[in-house]
């Protein structure tokens, strides 16, 4: 089959990966000159890697790391030690650590040992998250009704805990606040947390997501014969009488042809293209459910290292909510030498929730940034700050706010020869790289299903 794939973020190329592997012709449109959508990591002016965001791989993400497997990139990233660690102010730190034992005894026993909890935090979030480490599918669904905070406080567990676990972590997650995001992903995770040990440790990329992940992706796939042509925009889809799509066509006014089309572009895009006649299915009109969240990505290049410390940090109380220094987390890239980095820290930093700061001038930004690292690490006060950047995206991953989950769209549409792709698809993670990885697999195999290969 000859398969036109639209948009490079890691849904695209997952689907493009299980299809070429099947032997069909793909080939790829991509509007940006990079590939890897949110994922995406470009070098700028000093030779300095600009990460669309910081991107962790968690234990759990098993359909990525087979991917990476396929692709030849296993070696390319790297575990940290299992463990949330909050930065304080003055340079302190509050560690939630896993003791060495199964889960949820590992959790339990790390949770009791934590000294930044008080006791009746340690008793109310053993007995609050019980429902959530013991429950199914069906329980996480039907608690997509209210917000994380109503159920935290529904289950009686404690609000300080609220405020300094997992609040950072549903800004980690979703880039919104707890009173925002539904209880439906967070439960999830902790599911995850207290059942499964290694389901929650982090990895880094050795260098960044680009060149550790997007660019073998990318040559795999043309080693395959598959084709990948970037600056090239989907316009519009023009359609038979049957409103099945007769061509494709680009910005640049090129018509592409094709057996099956898949959209793996973000939802915000695709709301822009889809024709009116589709807009008679509900399945295309749920797609205007879906809301981005905004969010920035702050990199700061310092004289000196600011923290030792090798792995995601969190913070509350910042307008960063997790961030790391990646001169030390990831061995391969902004090292001494590389670009601007002269051996001192590279703070890469999710700025969550963003929407208060989008309109606002890029270093005033960095200015309110650098005051909240000089409070939370003392070292910095006598580093000097060699550069910094921001990248914004004011539409990233949708917004997992309660009863949106519903609304997520199968990977086979309606209309016979036209499919979507995305971490918005459904499939049992929320947003995410390896929810985008697992819809790369799921069209290949409800396309190929359909067209009975
Ligand atoms: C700051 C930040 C930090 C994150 N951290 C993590 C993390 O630590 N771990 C994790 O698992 N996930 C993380 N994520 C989420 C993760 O990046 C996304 O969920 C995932 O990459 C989405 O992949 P996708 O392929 O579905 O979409 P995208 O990556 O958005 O890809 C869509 C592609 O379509 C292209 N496109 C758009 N319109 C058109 C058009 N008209 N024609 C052709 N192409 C088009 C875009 O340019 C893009 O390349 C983070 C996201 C951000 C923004």
């Amino acid at each position: 089959m000859r398969i036109a794939i639209f948009g490079a973020g890691v849904a695209g190329l997952a689907a493009a990966v299980e299809l070429v592997d099947k032997g069909h012709t793909v080939e790829i449109y991509e509007k940006r000159k990079v590939l890897g959508g949110k994922v995406s990591v470009w070098k700028d002016s000093d030779g300095d890697s600009i990460e669309s965001g910081l991107h962790i791989v968690f234990g759990g993400y098993e359909q990525l790391q087979s991917y990476l497997k396929r692709v030849g990139a296993e070696d390319n990233y790297q575990w940290k030690e299992h463990s949330l660690i909050y930065a304080e102010e003055n340079g302190k730190q509050s560690v939630f650590g896993k003791a060495n034992l199964r889960s949820p005894w590992g959790e339990i026993v790390g949770c009791l040992q934590t000294d930044f909890l008080t006791l009746w935090d340690k008793i109310s979030l053993i007995k609050g998250l019980y429902p959530a480490i013991t429950g199914n599918e069906t329980y996480f669904r039907g608690q997509d009704c209210m917000t994380y905070s109503e159920w935290h406080r529904l289950k009686g567990i404690s609000e300080h805990s609220l405020q300094k676990l997992w609040r950072a972590i549903a800004l980690a997650m979703n880039f919104i606040e707890p009173n925002v995001i539904s209880a439906r992903p967070m439960i999830t995770i902790f599911n995850y947390f207290g059942t499964n040990y290694t389901a929650t440790r982090f990895a880094f990329f050795r260098k960044n997501p680009g060149d550790s992940m997007i660019e073998p992706m990318r040559q795999y796939i043309q080693s395959k014969g598959g084709r990948i042509f970037v600056d090239a925009k989907l316009n519009r889809f023009e359609l038979n009488g049957d409103t099945t799509i007769r061509e494709a066509l680009l910005m640049d006014g090129h018509k592409v042809t094709a057996d099956a089309y898949i959209s793996a572009l973000p939802v915000h895009n695709l709301k822009k293209i889809l024709p009116l006649e589709w807009l008679e299915h509900k399945y295309f009109r749920n797609l205007h459910e879906f809301v981005g969240s905004p969010v920035i990505n702050c990199q700061l290049w310092f004289d000196r290292k600011i923290t030792d410390t090798d792995n995601l940090m969190f913070s509350q109380g910042t307008l960063f909510a997790t961030f790391a220094d990646v001169s030390i987390t990831c061995p391969d890239d902004f090292q001494s030498g590389m670009g601007s980095a002269n051996g001192g820290s590279v703070m890469s930093l999710v700025l969550a929730p963003a929407h208060q700061l989008l309109d606002m001038p890029n270093g005033f930004i960095t200015d309110l940034v650098v005051k909240e690292i000089h409070n939370r690490f003392p070292k910095s006060r006598d580093a000097k700050l060699l550069k910094s950047t921001i990248v914004k995206i004011p539409q990233s991953v949708y917004k997992a706010v309660p009863d949106v989950d519903k609304f997520r769209p199968d990977q086979i549409s309606p209309v016979k020869n036209f499919f979507l792709a995305g971490d918005y698809t459904d499939q049992h993670y929320l947003a995410s790289m390896e929810g985008a990885a697992l819809s790369g697999k799921l069209v290949a195999e409800k396309l190929l299903g359909r067209y009975g290969n």
